[in-house]
């Protein structure tokens, strides 16, 4: 508490102020405000999915999405969820957040099948502080129920780093999410420190290659290598891979080459609001 931590400051009998330099007071100062904005971002409706189309690179089209959060406070530029999430996470407000990100995914995606386009799934992020197994299950049926989606078309991307951090627990709660019918995928995957025992035994359909290895496929040998063994590793233990953050030609024709099975980047179409989305999907343009 600050008044007992005032005091003691006082009675050990040096000057402590000097802690207090002004650029550590205005970063807290930035923090706090920056937190209470994100506490009003949810009943403000400041939050926003954009949905970035997955797309199968043997027949070019779309086959799914990823569902990505933006927050556009009332007052001031969009915050990119990189600078966001971590104190969403800090706070514990990711898991009411998440609960909107569940929601609202799920209902666009009922309302792309129920405009009769093809049924394609849609994939959420879900970050270390949701998952709690017994209030995560209870978001994801109430996503479901709310909506009437059918759970094979939900998603969760799951970073390596969450799943390798307690591989023995969270073994059990995949097999759990599976059963309640849904997909699951390892996001970033070649950035953490995977045991390959244990990735054997998660109950996972897709691995998703890190967009760093997939950035310089055409100029640093050594990300090719590891964008080509990712793609063989997930394929024998009978996972899709898709590459993420596929920007030029080149690595969509060096993905083609080596048997990847999706991609996703600016190269076919950057994360869209859902009204975009839904033209994209109905003009049904194919990745040549
Ligand atoms: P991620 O799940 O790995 O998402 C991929 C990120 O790469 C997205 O950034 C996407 O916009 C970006 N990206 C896609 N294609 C390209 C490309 O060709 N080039 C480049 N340079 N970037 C590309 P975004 O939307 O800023 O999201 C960043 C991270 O924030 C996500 O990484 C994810 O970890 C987290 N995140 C986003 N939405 C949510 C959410 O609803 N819940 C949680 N828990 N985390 C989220
Ligand atoms: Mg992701
Ligand atoms: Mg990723
Ligand atoms: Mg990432």
């Amino acid at each position: 508490n600050a008044d007992t931590a005032m005091y003691r400051a006082k009675e050990s009998g040096r000057n402590n102020y000097q802690f207090y330099v002004p650029s550590m007071n205005d970063r807290v100062r930035e923090r706090l405000s920056l937190e209470a904005k994100l506490r009003q971002a949810l009943t403000n409706e400041e939050f926003a999915l954009h949905y970035q189309p997955k797309i199968d690179l043997a027949s070019g089209m779309v086959v799914g999405v990823e569902a990505l959060l933006r927050w556009q406070p009332a007052d001031g530029d969009a915050i990119s969820p990189a600078s966001f999430i971590p104190l969403a996470e800090e706070t514990g407000l990711i898991v009411p957040i998440g609960e909107w990100v569940l929601d609202t995914a799920c209902a666009h995606n009922k309302l792309l099948q129920q405009s009769g386009l093809p049924p394609i799934g849609v994939a959420v992020n879900i970050s270390a502080r949701q998952f709690d197994p017994h209030a995560l299950r209870k978001s994801i049926s109430q996503a479901l129920d709310a909506s009437g989606l059918d759970a094979k078309y939900l998603e969760l991307e799951l970073t390596e780093s969450l799943v390798m951090e307690n591989p023995d627990e969270v073994t059990r709660i995949l097999h759990e999410l599976r059963e309640m019918g849904l997909r699951l995928a390892i996001d970033d995957f070649g950035t953490g420190y995977s045991n390959l025992s244990q990735l054997q035994r998660f109950p996972v359909d897709r691995l998703k290659i890190d967009q760093s290895f997939v950035r310089d496929i055409g100029a640093d040998p050594n990300d090719a290598i590891i964008a080509r063994a990712v793609i063989s590793l997930g394929h024998s233990l009978g996972m899709s891979v898709i590459a993420e953050g596929v920007s030029n030609e080149e690595q969509l024709a060096f993905l083609r080459a080596n048997g990847c099975d999706e991609m996703q980047g600016f190269l076919y179409s950057r994360p869209l609001p859902f009204e975009d989305l839904m033209g994209l999907l109905t003009e049904n343009r194919i990745l040549a």
